[in-house]
């Protein structure tokens, strides 16, 4: 049998061999010249570990039965167990899956949290299943991954359309299935079954204190800003509130039906209130726009917190903004990444950015591991501290070695698997 490194690197790739993956794995090409790594540790960390692809049979509400295709992808378990999101969503793929695990693995790494990376999620429209279909969905997702997943293991997180009820099914799910409470299993749960406090703002909240501490090295004053958000949902609307709580003027928000737009500032809560009363923010009294036409507005900081892929290499000559902090896994391509740094904006890149998920995931984890639980303040003070740290990592590597904060935020985390896989060693 051939030797996995003989193989051309496409055909070495194919079950995930798609544009999202490759992107991560282009990224991962450009921080290898900066990074301490060598090509053993290269071809291991170019492939997930393990890939598991399932078909989730739920009866349907009208009595049939539908089956649905759902993956977990597991990236890095070298520095600790996987840790990762899951997603519901009609696009969601292998390679998709794939390509976010990995983030996951630097991400994890560059916030020093003794995690690698995984993501899963299950192709469906979320908003065509009813909640009894959802609950139906996720125990029987939940109850094939068994096998794979485990405290120790693989600890599932909520991403896109999946909140903290999905985790609490989870939860319950792997618990019957062992026979006593487990609230290690997964993170993002609800605060009565060993949730963390703030892990539901992380995110978002830390989208914000990066942003802060960018603005301070760039000698700027944040409330002196005017930002876009592309995405309302957990990241994109906490992200937009704590904005506006620091005094920057929010000028533009959006969601799936598309994006609304005030130059003199957008009134955050009656849009909030709008989207709970109507589903969506379609037909809220305003100036309407398109996501497209959205990330093209004028601002100072355009904050992406909907979906990969939205800065391409068609879009970016014309986006109109001083700096981008990436809320969203993925959402600059390799072409716009170029493009952008040729006209000298800077961007946050997402696995630092949105790290604030993760940590908070840790710190909850950590707390159901010693079933002893800390306070708000406590938590925020603590999330601050970790970012703070990486943040300053980031700028100090990118301006030692003249690269990206992406780059350098890939080499950063790059470094540390590396050299925790080097010291391992490959068994046997
Ligand atoms: P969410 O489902 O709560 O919100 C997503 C938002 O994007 C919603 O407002 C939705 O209407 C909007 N949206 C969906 N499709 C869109 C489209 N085609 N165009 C424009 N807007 C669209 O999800 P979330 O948890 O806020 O996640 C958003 C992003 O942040 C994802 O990339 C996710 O992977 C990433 N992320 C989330 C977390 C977390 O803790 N929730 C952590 C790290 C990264």
């Amino acid at each position: 049998m051939a030797s996995i490194e003989k193989l051309p690197a496409e055909e070495a790739q194919l079950e995930w061999n798609t544009p999202l993956f490759r992107t991560a794995l282009a990224q991962f090409e450009q921080a290898i010249p900066y990074a301490e790594i060598n090509e053993s540790i290269i071809a291991r960390l170019s492939s997930p570990e393990r890939a598991v692809m399932v078909a989730v049979p739920i009866r349907r509400d009208a009595g049939n039965v539908d089956v649905f295709p759902a993956y977990r992808v597991q990236h890095s378990s070298v520095l600790g167990p996987t840790k990762g999101g899951i997603r519901y969503d009609p696009h969601v793929t292998l390679g998709e899956c794939a390509a976010l695990a990995v983030w996951m693995t630097w991400k994890c790494a560059l916030l020093r949290l003794p995690y690698g990376g995984a993501k899963g999620g299950i192709r469906c429209n979320p908003r065509a299943l009813s909640p009894g279909e959802l609950q139906r969905l996720t125990r029987r997702y939940t109850a094939e991954l068994m096998g794979v997943i485990g405290p120790q293991e693989d600890i599932p997180a909520p991403d896109m359309a999946t909140n903290e009820q999905t985790m609490a099914w989870m939860m319950d799910t792997y618990s019957m299935q062992v026979g006593h409470a487990v609230p290690e299993i997964v993170t993002g749960k609800p605060i009565a079954l060993g949730g963390s406090l703030f892990r539901r703002e992380a995110t978002g909240a830390g989208v914000v204190m990066v942003i802060e501490r960018a603005c301070r090295r760039l000698g700027w004053t944040l409330a002196d800003q005017r930002c876009v958000v592309q995405g309302f949902g957990n990241v994109g609307g906490i992200a937009a509130q704590e904005l506006s709580s620091k005094g920057a003027l929010v000028v533009g928000i959006s969601d799936v039906s598309g994006g609304i737009h005030a130059p003199d500032g957008l009134d955050l809560e009656a849009a909030r209130n709008w989207i709970a009363a109507h589903g969506s923010l379609e037909d809220f009294p305003a100036e309407h726009v398109t996501n497209a036409e959205l990330l093209e507005l004028p601002c100072d900081i355009l904050v992406l917190a909907a979906l990969e892929d939205q800065l391409t290499g068609e879009n970016a000559p014309r986006i109109d903004t001083r700096l981008i902090a990436e809320g969203a896994n993925g959402p600059t391509s390799i072409e716009a990444d170029a493009i952008l740094a040729e006209r000298g904006i800077p961007v946050l890149p997402d696995v630092l950015t949105n790290a604030g998920g993760v940590t908070v995931s840790y710190f909850e984890w950590v707390q159901d591991l010693g079933r002893l639980f800390w306070t708000r303040d406590e938590i925020r003070a603590r999330l601050a501290e970790k970012l703070g740290d990486a943040f300053d990592r980031v700028w100090a590597l990118a301006d030692a070695k003249g690269i990206s904060l992406r780059q350098a935020a890939l080499v950063a985390g790059i470094n540390e698997v590396a050299a925790a896989l080097k010291a391992r060693g490959i068994y046997p």
